[in-house]
């Protein structure tokens, strides 16, 4: 079977990782977190004190950048510069400012053409804000996924609860909103849905059912 390019792009929390990582292993897919590179670059910003709004400063940090994103087992691990920040970029304080830094032309730049490289190949399960409108247009599969901001909520409310991180649902509900506000409305790659993408709202489905869903909708175009 030909090996394609999958975009799932939608609103914070909506099941996008989850899904993208089960897809790709079914298939035997690459699978590649554009989220986590966004929180890394947030991060690096963090650590080296630059303002989230300070494009020259921001444009610096991209340059020099040593990121390095390694998956497998259903985990991505994110390295900069040999240091694993993998845990540290899920923090509620990153995932508050990294629309902001997410706004910057010189760190889309500076990532999408990464993106690009990476999966130059096919073969590649991709999930984030813009993967089917500016990442890769010419995907053979686009997903947009949905599901309520309660229900969105509700289910990283669980996952951050069975990995030990303790937080008020109505903040995260909050993170969720603000954060889905930014991304939609900046000037940027804001959070679309391309035009040829297939919308799947999964407030009442199953992971296994959205799943199923995405790999059979895989099998009919490849
Ligand atoms: O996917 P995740 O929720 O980890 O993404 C974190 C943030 O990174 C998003 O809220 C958005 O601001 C930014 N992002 C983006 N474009 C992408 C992926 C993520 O702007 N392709």
């Amino acid at each position: 079977m030909e090996k394609i390019c999958i975009a799932i792009d939608g609103p914070a929390g909506a099941g996008k990782s989850t899904i993208a990582k089960i897809v790709a292993d079914r298939l035997g897919y690459k699978y590649l977190d554009t989220g986590a590179m966004y929180r890394a670059v947030c991060w690096a910003a963090r650590s080296h004190n630059i303002s989230y709004t300070d494009e020259p400063g921001l444009e610096n940090i991209v340059k020099q950048l040593q990121l390095k994103l390694d998956y497998s087992a259903g985990v991505t691990e994110v390295f900069i510069d040999s240091r694993n920040i993998t845990s540290e970029i899920r923090s509620l304080d990153i995932s508050n400012a990294v629309p902001v830094v997410a706004q910057s032309a010189s760190v889309r730049r500076a990532l999408v053409a990464l993106q690009q490289r990476l999966s130059s190949s096919g073969g590649v399960v991709m999930d984030g804000r813009d993967i089917g409108t500016v990442v890769l247009p010419n995907a053979e599969l686009k997903i947009f996924l949905t599901a309520t901001v309660d229900e969105r909520a509700e289910r990283r409310w669980l996952e951050l609860h069975n990995s030990g991180v303790t937080i008020e649902l109505a903040e995260l509900k909050k993170n969720i909103e603000d954060r889905d506000f930014i991304d939609s409305n900046r000037a940027i790659s804001p959070l679309s849905k391309a035009i040829d993408a297939i919308e799947i709202d999964t407030t009442s489905m199953s992971i296994a059912e959205v799943s199923d869903k995405i790999c059979s909708l895989c099998e009919a175009v490849c």
